[in-house]
């Protein structure tokens, strides 16, 4: 890592976002590219299926590789997002066994593309033992894991906590990462969504100090820092369980909170990706162009960071 004038490990923020794959995957490549952008997310397959079946192509393989190396993105910061309705924490064993199969070829699909990581939403537990929802994630993600070798990690994403949803609070997200056998263990790790923490209750918006003390819980549970943040605003309220993402600012978790966040030492290093509505009108497959508002996100981003330098 380079160091510093005064001698310290420069802060290497890695900021990128969500972006679409209007046209191939490798354009989202391409876009993220063409905003400047150093990290990277994007969907494999259509989010709202299970994609247990969907194999991926050697020619989309190739022209993903080739795209993403004319850029200087690195492939460890880019991060694939399972489908949301993979849920590896019910205990509807069908549902189960799908979910997990769709969370399996998510890993191969990933792991062919080279990337660093796949995040998914744990799921719900639907009644029951909470302990055994824990559990039943762990064992999702280790048969995924065990079916699927490489260095392509398992990243469980915390959740917005609605009804019975696993991975809302640190104790939860440690006991899944705790249940992974040790020799997997560096495979799995977890990253931490601001709206999701902010609509499931945790106070990361009233002052910096209260911000830490929810990223300290995580890390202390989790035994680890985060491997990601999704950086979005919320148009719910603190505690109301609303998975509604709003542009950074113009929610109300505010701009400051991200601020603080971009100042934690838990920000440097590990992919920023901004999860914020886009204009859906430029997403067309002729148009390679970064989103615009991703754009004044990011440009928000940097002058935060440089404020702060
Ligand atoms: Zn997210
Ligand atoms: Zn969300």
């Amino acid at each position: 890592m380079p160091n510093g004038a005064d001698g310290a490990p420069a802060r290497r923020l890695i900021l990128g976002a969500h972006a679409s794959d209007a046209g191939g995957i490798h354009t989202a490549v391409l876009r993220a590219a063409a905003g400047s952008m150093d990290a990277l997310q994007l969907f494999t397959a259509i989010p709202t299926y299970y994609g247990d079946k969907s194999s991926i192509r050697a020619e989309r393989v190739e022209r993903f590789r080739t795209a993403l190396a004319s850029t200087s993105i690195e492939p460890a910061n880019v991060v694939v997002h399972a489908a949301y309705v993979i849920n590896t924490a019910t205990a509807d064993e069908q549902k189960w066994s799908r979910s997990a199969a769709g969370l399996a070829k998510e890993l191969e699909r990933s792991t062919a593309l080279g990337v660093g990581a796949v995040c998914f939403h744990p799921g719900a537990a639907l009644g029951g033992d909470p302990d055994a929802a824990t559990a039943r994630v762990a064992r999702a993600m280790t048969l995924a894991l065990e079916k699927v070798p490489g260095s392509t990690r398992l990243l469980v994403e915390n959740t917005a906590g609605a009804g019975l949803t696993v991975g809302r609070t640190p104790h939860e997200v440690g006991a899944i990462l705790a249940d992974i056998p040790s020799q997997l263990r560096s495979r799995v790790g977890y990253g931490l969504d601001t709206c999701h923490l902010f609509v499931a209750g945790h106070d990361i918006a009233a002052s910096a100090e209260a911000q830490r003390a929810v990223l300290d819980a995580f890390e202390s549970a989790c035994g680890e820092p985060p491997s990601f943040f999704h950086l979005n605003d919320s148009e719910g309220a603190q505690g109301s369980n609303r998975d509604r993402h709003a542009l950074l600012g113009k929610g109300k978790i505010g701009t400051e909170p991200f601020r603080w966040l971009l100042a934690d030492r838990r920000a440097a290093g590990v992919p920023l990706i901004l999860e914020t509505p886009h204009r859906e009108e430029a997403e067309s497959e002729d148009n390679l162009a970064p989103d615009p508002n991703d754009v004044e996100m990011l440009q928000l981003l940097r002058s935060m960071a440089l404020s702060q330098a």
